[in-house]
């Protein structure tokens, strides 16, 4: 193509709230024969929001959720601005809600969040969280945690003082036209991958709704960039899309990256390509895109 080809396409995936950030990634887009998704903020809207709670000691809901949202408000997560909206229908009746302080705050990207509020240890996360801190998984606790990945909901884990103390579920339905798009890409010949940090439960639902057959579950963000060049050392040209700022090395490693425009800065940077209307259709757009500007008979 001529640099005028690809200013052009360009200019029309702009039009089109595909921003292409050069030549490379256009010229890449067509050659792409395999797709690694994100899937919070990716596949599902990633608006989440609390559905279930069950609480495994004697608190009373309202205290137990003081004690999550003082230390989730900290958190930029959509699963912890869930449970803090959340939290905040308890507290309704108060004009200015006010959350405990949290000290010792740390978030332990792709795992969870740790504070100590009210002199209580408070850890909220995933599995593999509290078993990097010895806290063992009631088996009251298992279950719940089942019956939510069962639903294809997220179910995550409160820990006060080493204890498990409740297990939000929470929902996070796929985007419309998600089941769409893997079904075009796999008309097209472009094999779909899912690979999320969240349990294999709640992914395989995820999945399986969405109509992508591959799943990696339980990865962390360096997991997800190895990934990507596994399957690029197998032969494949690989296009990684995400939102986060966990997708950030697999968008770096992937012959494409495609960031959400809703995503994190940190996922657009690192992103070759940003959709700006946050749709997984617009993954095809920038493909056909790159299909007409590069496979143009010249
Ligand atoms: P994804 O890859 O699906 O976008 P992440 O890697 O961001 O998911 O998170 C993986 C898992 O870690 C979540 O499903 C959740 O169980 C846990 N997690 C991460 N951040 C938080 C948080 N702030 N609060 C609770 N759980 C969290
Ligand atoms: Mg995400």
């Amino acid at each position: 193509a001529t640099p005028t080809a690809v200013m052009v396409g360009t200019g029309v995936g702009a039009s089109q709230g595909v921003l292409i950030k050069g030549g490379q990634a256009l010229e890449s887009a067509h050659k792409v024969s395999c797709i690694v998704f994100d899937k919070t903020g990716t596949l599902t809207i990633g608006k989440p929001v609390v559905v279930n709670t069950r609480i495994l000691n004697s608190m009373v809901i309202r205290e137990f959720y003081e004690l999550v949202a003082a230390t989730e408000v900290n958190s930029e997560h959509p699963l912890a601005k869930a449970t803090v909206e959340y939290a905040k229908k308890m507290k309704e009746d108060e004009e200015n809600i006010i959350w405990p302080e949290a000290e010792n705050f740390v978030s332990i990207t792709g795992q969870g969040v740790k504070a100590i509020v009210k002199n209580k240890k408070i850890i909220v996360g995933n599995k593999s969280l509290m078993r990097e801190n010895n806290i063992e998984i009631p088996v009251e606790a298992q279950e719940a945690l089942e019956e939510a990945e069962g639903m294809a909901h997220t179910g995550i884990i409160v820990s006060i003082d080493e204890e498990v103390a409740g297990i939000i579920s929470i929902s996070d339905p796929l985007k419309p036209g998600a089941r769409q798009a893997i079904s075009i890409l796999k008309a097209m010949k472009i094999e779909s991958i899912m690979v999320t940090g969240d349990n294999w439960g709640t992914a395989k639902s995820i999945a399986k709704e969405v109509g992508i057959d591959t799943v990696v579950a339980e990865a962390k963000p360096e997991m997800k960039a190895e990934k990507v060049k596994e399957l690029q050392s197998s032969g494949h040209i690989v296009a990684m899309v995400g939102d986060g700022i966990n997708d950030s090395p697999a968008l770096v490693a992937a012959d494409v990256g495609m960031a959400i425009g809703a995503g994190t800065d940190i996922a657009i940077e690192a992103a070759d390509i940003v959709l700006m209307k946050s749709n997984l259709e617009d993954v095809i757009t920038a493909i056909d895109l790159s299909r007409t500007t590069f496979t143009r008979i010249r």
